[in-house]
């Protein structure tokens, strides 16, 4: 999803897409902490934008379906993600001249447009639990002999 920034005004502009799970799925591929994990459905992308200037505001939400391999008992199970995001993008010739550091959260832009799909797609990896578990209450896998002890009682303790 590119934006031109020209295109922005001060007027709130409704931001509706969708990522492909295909795209996400390869990033996740080549991300060690989030092993075990991929998107099933596309990440759908509910945001706002608009421009002050040359600093651009994109805010909004984004959801999807996963799988993922819990920590506890390594079973696949299905679940959502959800998160909300919000970037003040500043025109990186801008900060420049401005001597604006890096170190204050800002995300820039160059040019005259704003690719949106990568700023989305680290929300959408952030959005994943490193962690992930199948039920609160996962019950794990016996230290012992291996047993799913959600299913089966084993005779360890
Ligand atoms: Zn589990
Ligand atoms: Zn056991």
């Amino acid at each position: 999803m590119i934006v031109k920034v020209a295109d922005l005004s001060d007027e709130v502009r409704q931001l509706r897409f969708a990522e492909q799970p295909a795209a996400l799925n390869a990033v996740l591929a080549d991300t060690s902490n989030v092993a075990g994990v991929r998107f099933e459905s596309p990440v759908e992308v509910d945001a706002e934008m608009y421009r002050h200037g040359s600093d651009v505001y994109l805010a909004g939400k984004l959801g999807s379906e996963v799988t993922a391999a819990c920590c506890r008992c390594a079973e696949e199970f299905s679940t959502s993600v959800d998160r909300s995001f919000k970037f003040l993008l500043v025109q990186a010739a801008a900060a420049n001249a401005e001597g604006l550091e890096d170190d204050r959260g800002l995300d820039h832009y160059d040019g005259d447009e704003i690719d949106v799909g990568p700023l989305v797609l680290e929300q959408a990896l952030l959005a994943l639990e490193a962690a992930p578990v199948c039920a609160p209450d996962c019950k794990g896998l016996c230290v012992g002999c291996g047993a799913n002890l959600n299913s089966e009682d084993c005779s360890c303790s």
